[in-house]
């Protein structure tokens, strides 16, 4: 099984590649913004303790993402591997998914990291607002506070992939088409 971390700051284009990158090699797409939005739709438990979180631009805890993780990894058949979008955020949420992969014999296959710059962020979430209306893209003050979580908390996992030997940089600038011809020139090698 192939197990890709699909690693990038907000509005890097993760969710917008991961429909092709799923296709082309036949991947069960795990998104936890997406597990998050649709536990919180659904007025469960999880999704109210998600919600003042994620409306604030902070991190939900990581035990929460953990557990619908390991519970998709379970229950999910017939695909060749998982793509991890927005899992990991943390340095204690790798090292859960490499215990949890560990267990199975497995192990992260490559983190395929898209890169823009800051201001390219915000343009492009302040974009997405009017086409999407989600919660957390509306208020620039929201959007600066993903945007400084990214870089607290997340930015380090490029250290700890790299490390690893499993770090693939890939420019998230450019055309939706040109970005996804270099994700693939990359993927087709690993
Ligand atoms: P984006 O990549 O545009 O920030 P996502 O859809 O990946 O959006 O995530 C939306 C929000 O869901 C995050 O800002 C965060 O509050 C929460 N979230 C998603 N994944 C995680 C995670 N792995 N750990 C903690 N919180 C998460």
């Amino acid at each position: 099984m192939k197990y890709y971390v699909l690693f990038g700051p907000p509005g890097a284009g993760k969710g917008t590649q991961a429909g092709s990158m799923v296709e082309r090699y036949h991947l069960c797409h795990l998104s936890t913004g997406e597990l998050l939005r649709s536990e919180i739709a659904a007025g469960t438990p999880l999704g109210l303790q998600a919600r003042a979180l994620i409306e604030a631009g902070n991190l939900v805890p990581d035990e929460v993402v953990e557990g619908m993780i390991a519970a998709k990894f379970a229950d999910t058949k017939g695909v060749e591997g998982f793509l991890l979008d927005g899992f990991p955020r943390t340095i204690a949420q790798a090292e859960a998914l490499d215990r949890m992969l560990q267990e199975k014999g497995e192990a992260v296959t490559a983190c395929v990291s898209l890169m823009i710059e800051d201001a390219v962020i915000s343009e492009r979430i302040a974009h997405r607002a009017r086409i999407e209306g989600r919660a957390d893209d509306a208020r620039p003050e929201v959007v600066q506070n993903r945007i400084n979580t990214y870089h607290a908390k997340t930015e380090a996992l490029i250290t700890y992939y790299r490390q690893a030997g499993k770090y693939q940089e890939i420019d998230g600038l450019g055309s939706i088409e040109e970005v996804r011809e270099r994700i693939f020139s990359v993927m087709d090698q690993l």
